[in-house]
C-alpha cells in the first residue's frame, strides 16, 4: 500500500485513518454486533448515523438552518437530471455556464426539461472563466447553473457570481469539502462522494428551503427533493454503505483542521505542481490560466509545443513502475492529470515532483 501514490481523479484515493476504521466496523457496526449493511434503514442505528452526519456537514460548510442537507443516489449525473426537475418549473427556462465539459453535459441533460440558454459560449477547450460582465444572463430564469470545478478541464472558480437575485445552482462534484465558502451565496449544491468525500453511490445536496415545493409533476419520488427532504433522507433505501463512508471521511477532514487546513493543503500541493511545470521550460505544459488553475486536478501535456502522446504514454508507463497510478488525462482531453484531493498527501505530490522532475532530465532536449 504504502509505496502506492494515487492520483485518481474519481474514485480517488481515501484517507488510510479512514480505512482503518472502516475495517474495524465492518462486521459489528458501533457494538451492535452486525454490519451497517445488514441494518435496516428504520434502526434507531441508521437514524441516528443520518443525523450525525449531516451534523458534520453543517458545522463543516457552517449551513444554516434553513438549508436542507440531502443525501441521494445516482451520482452528479443523477443531479443533471435532478436539478432542473426540482428547479426548472417555475420559469421553465434555465441559464448554463459553460466552462468546460461537465458543464456542457450538464447543460446538455438540463434540455430535456426545458429552455436551456448557454450564458457563456462552447468551446474547443476551456482555459478560463469568462468574465462576468460577458456573461449573457437571463432575469428570467429559474437558477443559473456553474461547475464550480471542471474536472476534466482543470478550471476552478476563484469567485461567487453574482446572479442578481436569480438562484445559483453549483456542481461540486471535485470539489466540495475543499474550501471553506459562503454557502448562502447559493441557492443550491451538490457533490457526488467519490471524489473528495468517500465513495460511489451517495451525493449530497445543500439546498435552500425556498426553493424546494416546485419539483416538476414528472419528477421521479426518489430524486424529488422537498420528498427527500421531508422523510430525512430516508425516503426508501439509501446508500447506507456509501453514506457510512463518506461520514468517516467528513469526520475525518474535521479532526485534521477542517476545510481551512484542506484548503491551505490544497493551495500547497496544486502550486508544488504548478510551479514546477511552469520552470520547466516548456516541457511539460498546464494550459489554464494561471487565476483559474483547479486546485483539486491539474490537467497538463508532455513533450513541446503542446503536448507529444508517445511522450506520455511513456510518463505513464514510467510512472507506475514507481507506484505513481491512475495519471492518465481524461480520454476527451488527454495527456496528463494529477488529481490531489483532501487525502492525497504532500508526500504523495513530492514523489511525483521527484519523477517529474527525473523524467524531465532523461527526455527534455
Ligand atoms: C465526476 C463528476 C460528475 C459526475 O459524477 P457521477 O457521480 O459519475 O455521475 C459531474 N460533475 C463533475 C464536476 C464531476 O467531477
Amino acid at each position: 500500500m504504502s509505496n502506492i501514490h494515487n492520483f485518481g481523479a474519481g474514485p480517488a484515493k481515501l484517507p488510510s485513518e479512514v480505512f482503518d476504521e472502516l475495517e474495524e466496523e465492518l462486521v459489528n457496526f458501533n457494538g451492535t454486533g452486525i454490519s451497517l449493511m445488514e441494518t435496516s434503514h428504520r434502526s434507531a442505528t441508521y437514524i441516528k448515523l443520518n443525523a450525525e452526519i449531516q451534523d458534520v456537514v453543517r458545522r463543516l460548510l457552517n449551513v444554516p438552518q434553513n438549508y436542507k442537507i440531502l443525501f441521494l443516489q445516482g451520482g452528479g449525473q443523477g443531479q443533471f437530471a435532478g436539478v432542473p426537475l426540482n428547479l426548472m418549473s417555475r420559469t421553465g427556462t434555465a441559464d448554463y455556464v459553460i466552462t468546460g465539459i461537465w458543464s456542457v453535459i450538464a447543460a446538455r441533460e438540463a434540455r430535456k426539461y426545458g429552455n436551456v440558454r448557454f450564458a457563456t459560449p462552447q468551446q474547443d477547450s476551456y482555459v478560463n472563466i469568462p468574465d462576468l460582465s460577458t456573461w449573457d444572463l437571463d432575469p428570467n430564469a429559474s437558477y443559473v447553473h456553474i461547475c464550480d470545478n471542471e474536472t476534466i478541464d482543470g478550471v476552478e472558480y476563484d469567485f461567487i457570481p453574482n446572479t442578481n437575485g436569480v438562484p445559483l445552482v453549483a456542481d461540486m462534484c471535485s470539489n466540495i469539502m475543499s474550501k471553506k465558502f459562503d454557502i448562502t451565496k447559493f441557492g443550491a449544491v451538490y457533490g457526488c462522494a467519490q471524489k473528495n468525500i468517500g465513495t460511489a453511490g451517495v451525493t449530497m445536496v445543500i439546498v435552500r428551503e425556498d426553493l424546494l415545493n416546485q419539483a416538476m409533476p414528472a419528477c421521479p419520488s426518489v430524486f424529488d427533493w422537498t420528498l427527500t427532504a421531508k422523510n430525512n433522507s430516508i425516503l426508501n433505501t439509501p446508500p447506507m454503505q456509501a453514506i457510512e463512508v463518506m461520514g468517516r471521511v467528513l469526520k475525518w477532514i474535521e479532526r485534521n483542521g477542517k476545510l481551512e487546513k484542506m484548503e491551505e493543503l490544497a493551495v500547497k500541493k496544486s502550486s508544488m505542481i504548478y510551479d514546477y511545470i511552469d520552470q520547466s521550460n516548456g516541457f511539460y505544459y498546464a494550459p489554464v490560466e494561471k487565476r483559474f488553475r483547479s486546485k483539486m486536478n491539474i490537467p497538463f501535456r508532455v513533450g513541446p509545443p503542446k503536448g507529444d502522446v508517445d511522450l506520455e504514454n511513456q510518463f505513464i508507463e514510467d510512472a507506475e513502475k514507481q507506484g505513481l497510478i491512475q495519471l492518465r488525462g481524461h480520454s476527451l482531453v488527454g495527456g496528463i492529470r494529477v488529481s490531489v484531493y483532501n487525502s492525497v498527501t504532500v508526500e504523495d505530490v513530492e514523489v511525483l515532483l521527484r519523477f517529474m522532475k527525473e523524467f524531465f532530465k532523461q527526455h527534455a532536449k
